[in-house]
């Protein structure tokens, strides 16, 4: 795997306009990770976009985006984070993943969409 991709901790992909959503259950489980109530996680560390809850977004990137340039929620951050970039909506768009790939460095340079695709599916199979 480590040759196909490898994150390499640029922070890259926590910067932007906007956040991923929470599930409730994440939710819950990052509010205990953070010792708050689900409501003051809400209050302190979320927008309410419609149906979504996410990440507040604070000078550029995520809420939870460390000095240090690592997640202050890392153990218990939100599956669509923990997925990223392998995401199963890059199986059969081969530009939507040279799009993920111009933006994340963690690929190798040589990699090739059939081989990132089969590690998509690997990494679902195990359920990651
Ligand atoms: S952009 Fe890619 S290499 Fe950078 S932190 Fe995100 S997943 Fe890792
Ligand atoms: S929860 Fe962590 S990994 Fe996810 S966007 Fe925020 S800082 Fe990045």
């Amino acid at each position: 795997m480590e040759e196909i991709f490898s994150c390499k901790c640029c922070g890259h992909c926590c910067h932007g306009t906007s956040t991923v959503s929470m599930t409730p259950e994440e939710q819950e489980r990052i509010a205990s990770f953070l010792n708050l109530t689900k409501e003051q996680l809400l209050e302190k560390f979320c927008v309410v976009k419609d149906s979504r809850v996410e990440m507040q977004i604070v000078d550029g990137h995520c809420i939870f985006y460390g000095e240090d340039g690592l997640c202050k929620i890392h153990d218990v951050k939100p599956f669509q984070c923990r997925r990223w970039p392998l995401h199963p909506g890059i199986l059969g768009d081969e530009a939507a993943w040279r799009a993920i790939k111009a933006d994340c460095p963690g690929f190798d340079e040589y990699a090739e969409y059939e081989d990132v695709c089969r590690l998509v599916k690997e990494r679902a199979e195990v359920g990651c």
